[in-house]
């Protein structure tokens, strides 16, 4: 344990690791484990279910299990189980030996039924699937038990046996625990154990036309593996009655359920139907958008594992449901990078400035620092010339008095090189501002000023001809709303997407040292942002990045007044 570790308040899961440890409950053993559906990509809210879990077994010295959930054969795909494993090794975490599955219990999960079956605790149903939900009952009314709910034991063996071997299409009969009726929690209303699904298994093929749901399948998963912790989100506190009683029917190794709150964030959905559908329907170009909230898409965007981390320890573990402002996100993002990303200058809309007293043909070679934050970092030169370009949002013909960057007549300072002064606009036959010509002062080499004059502000610049083109992506929020779900009545729930989430720049120009940037590669752009070369569309000829985060959080300035 970590130093850290020790004096920093402990969440309630880890209370009530802590109290098992001290009454002995486990043994000693802590083992958690992380169950994803391999029905999606892993999204920022997995995140914090897979820091949970593996943060609480590293603490404690446990292990944790990755087992898929892969109870349902026609939403499931081995481009999710791949793409699951590689998403949580990039967070950095490592999972107990080989990933485990749940269709790898089918064997035993069938004999468990059939042990219920012998013990008179299960029978099969032959009501149609919605006579099964009427006869359900309501929260305020109790179910309507089925005809078929006194079969002898050994109709509902034969039947059960019959429903295995094929014999009966999809929906004939369903394989159903005998609990309560009446019973207050609708989930102990005699559940389904069991549907028929001639349905192609994307692991276990064509073996079994019988699939045990969810609640049949996730206590006694648990239970095989001997897992101490099972952690899950809060949608699920009701379906603990069941965990419990599948696990005591069956008199076997019992797991502790615990539940807390999921994870919400402003301007993007969690759901994972939702962002299939924004996939399917190609409103964005992948699970790996960097405008996606899932993990591939955060990390193509720039995000760091250790920022996720970091994110993840800030929001904290608790039981009351809520939604996180995206700007903690964004901000763990920003710490990161801020210590150990270097800064470069690029220029996304360029304006081109010719500088008037400054030979042609002259080079100056100045250097600038890599990262003011990290003196080991180092530094580097770039190329100073008499063409340069500067940022179009930095000049203003009419710039009134509070505009302090450049106008006509007056003078700031270009980072690590000279003062420089706007002598004259040029403008093409359209009237728009091609070229600014200025003069430097030759005085002020690396952006001093030497004879007192008032401090100027400072822009970035690259010179023209030594400059790499690119293209940057600018993006914002991929909702409109705060609450991405909070859609008027009736409306499509896609009618709050942002149509503006993502901007291309497609003439930007970025100082030498970036030429060969490698994909992944991350930088500050000095006053702009934090950027990523993207991982899947940057080639050396054609260089893309994307801007993963804004130096600051522009909502909040603008709240501000600022
Ligand atoms: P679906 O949206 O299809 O119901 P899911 O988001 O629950 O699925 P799973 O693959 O079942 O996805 O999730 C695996 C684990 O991740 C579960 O233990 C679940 O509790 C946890 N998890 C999923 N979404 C969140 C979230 N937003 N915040 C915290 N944990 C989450
Ligand atoms: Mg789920």
């Amino acid at each position: 344990m970590s130093k850290d570790d020790e004096t920093k308040q402990l969440n309630f899961v880890e209370e009530i690791v802590e109290d098992d440890l001290r009454t002995g409950r486990w043994y000693g053993r802590v083992v958690t484990r992380f169950p994803p559906e391999p029905n999606g990509y892993l999204h920022i809210g997995h995140a914090k279910s897979i820091c949970l879990n593996f943060g609480i077994a590293q603490k404690y010295g446990g292990h944790t299990n990755l087992r898929f959930d892969d109870t349902n054969p026609e939403k499931e795909d081995t481009e999710y189980v791949d793409s699951i494993q590689d998403d949580i090794r990039w967070l950095g975490f490592a999972w107990h030996g080989d990933p485990l599955f749940a269709s790898d219990y089918f064997g035993q999960l069938h004999d468990w039924a059939v042990q219920l079956i012998k013990d008179g605790k299960a029978y099969v149903d032959s009501q149609t699937l919605d006579e099964i939900r009427r006869n359900r009952g309501t929260s305020s009314s109790p179910g309507i038990e089925s005809p078929h709910r006194d079969r002898a034991v050994d109709e509902n063996l034969e039947l059960f046996a019959r429903m295995k071997a094929g014999e009966f299409p999809d929906g004939v009969h369903v394989l159903r625990a005998k609990i309560d009726m009446a019973s207050k929690h609708l989930i102990l209303r005699d559940p389904i154990m069991y549907r028929i699904r001639h349905a192609h298994h994307h692991r276990t093929g064509n073996a079994w036309c019988i699939y045990p749901m969810y609640d049949f399948t996730h206590g006694q998963s648990d239970s095989i593996e001997r897992v101490t912790h099972s952690i899950c989100t809060l949608e699920f506190e009701n379906n603990r009655r069941l965990y419990d009683w599948y696990c005591e029917a069956l008199d076997i190794y019992h797991p502790q359920q615990t539940e807390f709150a999921r994870l919400n964030l402003t301007y993007t959905v969690m759901s994972k139907r939702k962002l299939l559908e924004l996939v399917k329907d190609k409103d964005v170009s992948g699970w790996d958008d960097p405008r996606m909230p899932t993990l591939c898409g955060l990390r193509r965007r720039g995000y760091t594992p250790e920022a996720i981390r970091q994110f993840c320890e800030r929001i904290g573990v608790t039981r009351f449901n809520g939604m996180t402002d995206l700007v903690v996100l964004e901000n763990a993002l920003r710490d990161d990078l801020n210590k150990r990303a270097e800064r470069r200058m690029a220029v996304l809309n360029p304006l081109k400035v010719v500088i008037e007293n400054y030979p042609e043909g002259q080079v100056d070679e100045l250097p600038a620092i890599n990262n003011p934050e990290d003196e080991s970092a180092g530094s580097r030169v770039v190329p100073f010339s008499r063409e340069l370009y500067i940022e179009r949002d930095d000049f203003m013909e009419d710039a009134p008095k509070k505009f302090f960057r450049l106008a006509p007549g007056r003078e700031v300072r270009l980072r690590y090189a000279y003062y420089l002064k706007c002598e004259s606009v040029i403008k093409d036959e359209a009237g728009e501002i091609v070229e600014l010509r200025c003069t430097y002062d030759p005085a002020t080499k690396g952006g001093s000023s030497p004879d007192g004059r008032k401090d100027k502000a400072t822009l970035h610049w690259v010179s023209a001809k030594h400059a790499v083109d690119a293209e940057i992506r600018l993006y914002d929020h991929l909702f409109q709303q705060e609450d991405a779900n909070d859609v008027p009545e009736g409306a499509d729930w896609k009618s709050n997407l942002n149509p503006a989430s993502l901007e291309v720049l497609s003439a930007a120009k970025l100082e030498p040292s970036l030429a060969d940037a490698e994909p992944g590669f991350r930088c500050q752009f000095e006053r702009l942002g934090y950027f990523c070369v993207d991982a899947k569309d940057s080639t050396r000829e054609h260089l893309v990045f994307n801007r993963a985060v804004t130096l600051r959080d522009a909502w909040a300035k603008m709240a501000k007044g600022k």
